[in-house]
């Protein structure tokens, strides 16, 4: 028996008493029955406090009540404080999950079964020029309008992702970006994207790069099985034969250079930043490259080149003098290749007030127009084709130098004007330098 039936009975002995005390049967059972009454009144004014309660949904203001009903009251203030605490920890999990999407270098779109964008973090709204707060529920192919997006999504054939051009996209400036959808739940679609823009360029250029290799490699083999042919089919006298066999080994010089140029590329491509445990005397290391340079001009030419060198300046250079002196040998060769016999060729040292470092080349050749001055450095990049074969260039000269320098936190910097010579330096950072004082 719980306190709400002994409040009951109380009640209805209490009218009952008072039937008693008027002396009369019916007095009993009216005063029983009110009792009964007045305790049904107390009770539902009790259960209407708490289900006002309960609608206000004012759990922090709750009705001071007895027995069973404070009882219940507080019950269920437990349970819903718990079920807050719950939803606060859930609503924390998801705040911290949706933030580490947000965080995701991918883009991360949630559809509903209708294709209305539900939920996109920042970086595919960026990726796919979208608002992730004004464009919410809004048809995706509303916003993204590309016709082979459209088809990929009609299709439903999501096994492989599609590519299309990115809002920002130009011409001269493509931006792709590859989209591939996961199905999941009741027909809901997750959408990733990403940005394959340096991928998608990465690989045209290791498709350039195969396809100029082979191109290269081919001239040079096809003149020579053209000879290994002669030989083997005519009669050649002694002074023919060694004609062509000197012609012979002109061609196989060629791939043997081309070889070792490709060569020292992946090594620099593929090893660590020079350490600045070895260094180089900078004078020192630009008359040997100097040297050979005025060998090659001898070998050219009868008239060669005049040379000078200023070294007022002196430094040491911390690197890799194997990379240094291959470096600097290329822009010393082109200078002797591209200009004319008779003409002059200078380079020098220079130390800079910030503590950088500079060794130039300059020449009186013939100068580079200057639409082709960005791409000089590129792979097999060319101005003249001809010049560069017939003096025994492989297109990656530039490049090479171009890598040594950074790879030694520097850079090379070049200025020319067409018809009045070109100026090739080499920038050296403070922090691999020390300066050695001229006596
Ligand atoms: P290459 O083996 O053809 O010389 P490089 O990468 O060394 O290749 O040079 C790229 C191109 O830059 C050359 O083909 C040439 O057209 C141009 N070039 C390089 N150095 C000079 C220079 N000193 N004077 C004029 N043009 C030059």
């Amino acid at each position: 028996m719980t306190v709400r039936h002994v409040e009951l009975l109380a009640l209805m002995g209490l009218g009952s008493l008072y039937g008693w005390y008027a002396d009369s049967s019916l007095w009993i059972f009216s005063g029983t029955l009110g009792g009964a009454v007045l305790w049904l009144g107390l009770d539902d004014s009790r259960l209407s406090k708490v289900r006002a309660w309960l609608a206000a949904e004012d759990w922090g203001n709750e009705p001071v009540l007895p027995h069973v009903w404070g009882a219940l009251v507080d019950k269920f203030r437990k349970i819903q404080k718990n079920l807050a605490g719950k939803a606060r920890d859930s609503q924390a999990r998801l705040d911290e999950f949706l933030s580490a999407i947000q965080a995701s270098p991918n883009g991360v779109m949630l559809l509903d079964s209708q294709g209305r964008i539900e939920w996109s973090n920042q970086t595919a709204a960026e990726q796919l020029g979208i608002d992730p707060q004004r464009d919410l529920m809004q048809h995706v192919t509303n916003l993204i309008r590309d016709p082979q997006f459209s088809s990929y999504l009609s299709a439903a054939e999501f096994q492989h992702e599609v590519a299309i051009p990115g809002p920002l996209s130009t011409p001269s400036k493509p931006v792709v970006v590859a989209i591939r959808i996961h199905p999941y739940g009741k027909k809901r679609r997750l959408m990733l994207s990403r940005d394959v823009t340096a991928v998608q360029q990465a690989e045209a250029m290791r498709r350039d790069f195969v396809a100029n290799v082979s191109h290269e490699i081919r001239t040079p083999l096809t003149v020579l099985s053209g000879f290994v042919e002669t030989l083997q089919t005519l009669e050649l006298n002694a002074q023919e034969r060694s004609q062509y066999l000197a012609l012979m080994a002109t061609q196989a010089d060629r791939m043997q250079t081309l070889v070792s140029d490709l060569l020292m590329l992946s090594k620099l491509e593929g090893s660590p930043v020079p350490s600045r445990q070895a260094s180089v005397q900078a004078s020192e290391w630009l008359r040997s490259c100097l040297q050979d340079a005025q060998n090659l001009s001898k070998m050219m030419s009868e008239a060669g080149h005049l040379f000078s060198v200023d070294t007022s300046m002196d430094f040491d250079l911390a690197g890799n003098e194997t990379e240094l002196t291959s470096a600097l040998s290329n822009l010393l060769n082109n200078a002797v290749r591209y200009t004319p016999p008779g003409g002059s060729i200078s380079a020098g040292l220079r130390l800079l007030e910030s503590g950088d470092a500079e060794v130039w080349v300059s020449d009186s050749g013939p100068g580079i127009a200057p639409e082709h001055m960005p791409r000089l450095t590129e792979r097999f990049y060319r101005v003249d084709r001809s010049r560069s074969r017939d003096t025994g260039g492989t297109g990656l000269g530039l490049a090479i130098v171009k890598h040594v320098a950074q790879r030694h936190g520097g850079y090379i910097r070049i200025e020319s004007r067409l018809g009045e010579g070109s100026t090739f330096t080499l920038h050296f950072p403070s922090d691999r330098i020390a300066a050695l004082s001229i006596d």
